[in-house]
């Protein structure tokens, strides 16, 4: 895969040089390019903004810079043998789609992603709208309900999401499987290591007893439990026919019960 990050602050990702994500490089799994945008100015001062046209606070990203930038990025790909269907653009924004696992499991399928990191009060919005128009598939996407000074966190944050996704990346597959956000929908449950007794806390004894389907349940009890607890919003979400019974027995426990639809509170006054 390879991944064309657009920033004014290029040093910004030097953290993808390490763990995983820099093997994943250094293997050639992931083929990552960092680009200045500075690069693509044509005065002086080397300007990448300008003042918001119909006034207001800060300052906002230029569409020519922007352009130049994008499109040599996405001919160099092009001559690298990537066809228009094969790219997207990333454009981070508070704006934007909320970044999910889903949304990593699908860019980890696109050849090529370029990642267009904003500034200031962000890019010009033509920008995207003239990708679009041009068949590019652009999506604008935002890591939460907050404000960051730029787009280089969410490019970080994008890029490791999907690149551990990429075969080869991460050493046990399976590790991938049971993971919080993953193909069975539940938070993880807890996870522990030696030593067994740890300042008066013991591990739970169903994982010192060398029983592996009693070890699966009561991961799959917890991770249920913990999914009621703390994201209510995934468990309304299962699909009742992924349930068997001992499942239905863990959601009774801790107050849910599984409907038509999916599991619900038994009790829809305390939800
Ligand atoms: N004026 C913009 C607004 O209110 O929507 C915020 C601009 S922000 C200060 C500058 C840049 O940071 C954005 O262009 C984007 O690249 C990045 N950014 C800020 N918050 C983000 C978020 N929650 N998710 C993704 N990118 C974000």
């Amino acid at each position: 895969m390879r991944v064309d990050v657009v920033t004014i602050f290029p040093e910004y990702l030097a953290a993808l040089d390490l763990s995983l994500v820099g093997k994943a490089r250094a293997s050639g799994l992931l083929d990552l390019r960092v680009h200045d945008l500075r690069a693509w100015t044509t005065d002086r001062h080397r300007t990448v903004d300008d003042s918001p046209l119909g006034g207001g606070a800060g300052m906002v990203m230029r569409p020519d810079v922007w352009g130049l930038a994008v499109d040599e990025v996405l001919a160099g790909a092009a001559g690298a043998g990537a066809g228009a269907g094969d790219v997207e653009l990333v454009v981070p924004t508070p704006s934007g789609e909320v970044f999910t696992q889903r949304t990593a499991e699908r860019l980890a399928g696109v050849p090529h992603v370029v990642v267009a990191c904003g500034r200031y009060e962000g890019i010009d919005a033509r920008v995207v709208e003239h990708y679009r128009a041009s068949g590019v598939r652009v999506t604008e996407l935002s890591l939460g309900d907050y404000v960051l000074n730029g787009g280089e966190v969410a490019a970080l944050v994008v890029v490791e999401a999907v690149a551990r996704l990429l075969p080869g990346v991460v050493g046990n597959p399976h590790s991938l499987v049971e993971e919080s956000h993953g193909v069975a929908g539940l938070l993880e449950y807890p996870v522990y290591t030696r030593p067994p007794s740890w300042r008066g806390h013991d591990v739970p004894d169903v994982l010192l007893s060398g029983h592996h389907a009693r070890i699966e349940r009561w991961r799959r009890d917890r991770a249920i439990e913990r999914t009621a607890e703390r994201r209510p919003d995934l468990l309304r979400r299962l699909a009742p026919e992924a349930l068997d019974r001992a499942d239905r027995a863990a959601l009774e426990a801790v107050g849910w019960t599984v409907g038509p639809d999916g599991p619900v509170p038994a009790d829809p006054r305390g939800s």
